[in-house]
């Protein structure tokens, strides 16, 4: 049931509204980046044009705007998070910076030979590297939540995968590979039973789900703007007030001090400790515009509409021979991603042929390789669904697919 009007919404999305190799663009590469409403390039547009300046230096009228445009912005994000309160907001360039900065901040202090550090197999790899960087430094060790068939995380043996010598669990909230929605508050209790911290990727969780992070009881969620209508380059890491305090700045420079002298300095307070040198302004005054836009469509209405587009998305596929889909057979458990192979067709050449028809999904091991190795393919085609996407574009799809099955057999 989709509770606003998608054709109002589509024309909303200037990029949407074009040809693509002749044909009306139907863009299914959501979980890679999302398209922009007009609302967030206009208001990216006027801080450019209208109160261009450097934040929190400047005590000129513009340089005021922009420190004012810039700090609303993070309220309105960390409020839409249910943050307890906007300094638990550090402004990242997305979510791989985030988890870096955690790995790096966090880490380097906080782990120690020895200690582990437990994962799954169906990271993204944003949030497989970063540990894996800490770990040649400090000795922990790497272990590994397994996937059963359907692309779920096996959790029968949580207890005796932590243990006291878990530090940290890091998980991701819904797979970018095979759209799955892992029942992360069941991860989170776990692991703070036997003392462990928890970091959520919510790279694609932030983007179908409302989240609530003093709800869920993580200590880290990591997110990106431009999957959710937002810019590139600018993302954001939540965290408990408590342990950004506790943690090192992990980089440094203008902005995140508070005294520099000749051999040592000493730091601003919460988040901009964690904001070394200029940051990217407009893209977070955009991000807090892209927030204000979902927001008024409510996140509830919108995993609604992507639940009943993925619905009518499956049941469709379904009717085509020789298609093989990857992740869990409930849409209760599963986001708004449909991985799959059409028979001996190469992905890379699924994606051309829908590409020539004016059709735009992804094809490769979408930056998640242990979960191909797991499934023993080497990549996957990729349709990701949006809130603007409609039943028209999974029948152009599926069209599509027919063309494939008719060069493939
Ligand atoms: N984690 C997941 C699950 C993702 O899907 C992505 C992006 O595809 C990332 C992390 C990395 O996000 P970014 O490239 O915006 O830092």
């Amino acid at each position: 049931m989709t509770l606003f009007d998608v054709q109002a919404v589509r024309d909303q999305f200037p990029a949407l509204n074009q040809q693509v190799h002749g044909r009306p663009l139907v863009y299914l590469d959501n979980a890679a980046t999302s398209q922009k409403p007009r609302a967030v390039l206009d208001v990216q547009e006027a801080y450019y044009t209208q109160d261009n300046a450097n934040v929190h230096r400047g005590i000129h009228e513009l340089s005021r705007r922009a420190t004012e445009a810039y700090e609303d912005a993070r309220i309105k994000v960390a409020r839409w998070i249910k943050a307890a309160d906007s300094a638990e907001l550090v402004w990242t360039r997305g979510t791989t910076e985030a988890i870096n900065l955690v790995a790096m901040g966090w880490g380097l202090d906080n782990i120690s030979e020895g200690d582990e550090i437990v994962l799954t197999e169906m990271e993204h790899h944003s949030n497989l590297v970063p540990w894996h960087l800490l770990s040649r430094r400090t000795g922990a060790v790497l272990r590994y939540i397994d996937l059963d068939d359907q692309g779920r995380l096996i959790l029968d043996n949580l207890d005796e995968l932590l243990t006291e010598r878990t530090k940290l669990v890091a998980c991701g909230h819904v797979s970018n590979a095979l759209g799955t929605i892992n029942p992360v508050e069941r991860i989170i209790e776990a692991a703070h039973a036997v003392g462990a911290l928890v970091l959520i990727d919510g790279a694609q969780g932030i983007v179908h789900l409302p989240v609530d992070v003093q709800a869920l009881g993580a200590d880290f969620y990591c997110f990106s703007g431009h999957k959710m209508c937002g810019p590139t380059g600018i993302g954001a890491l939540w965290a408990r007030r408590s342990i950004l305090e506790a943690m090192e700045p992990w980089q440094g420079g203008g902005e995140m001090i508070r005294f520099v002298h000749k051999d040592h300095s000493t730091w601003a307070e919460v988040p901009h400790k964690f904001e070394a040198g200029t940051p990217n302004i407009a893209g977070a005054v955009a991000m807090g515009a892209a927030v204000d836009f979902l927001s008024d469509l409510g996140m509830e209405a919108i995993a609604a509409h992507e639940r009943a587009i993925m619905e009518y998305a499956l049941a469709r596929v379904g009717e085509i021979a020789g298609i093989r889909v990857f992740g869990p057979e409930s849409l209760d458990e599963r986001s708004a991603v449909l991985s799959f192979l059409l028979g001996d067709a190469h992905p890379h050449d699924i994606s051309t042929i829908l590409d020539s028809e004016g059709i735009a999904v992804r094809a490769g091991h979408h930056c998640a390789q242990l979960v191909m190795k797991r499934y023993g393919v080497a990549a996957t085609a990729r349709a990701s669904f949006y809130l603007y996407n409609t039943t028209e574009d999974v029948d152009r799809f599926v069209d599509g697919l027919g063309i494939v099955k008719g060069i493939f057999g």
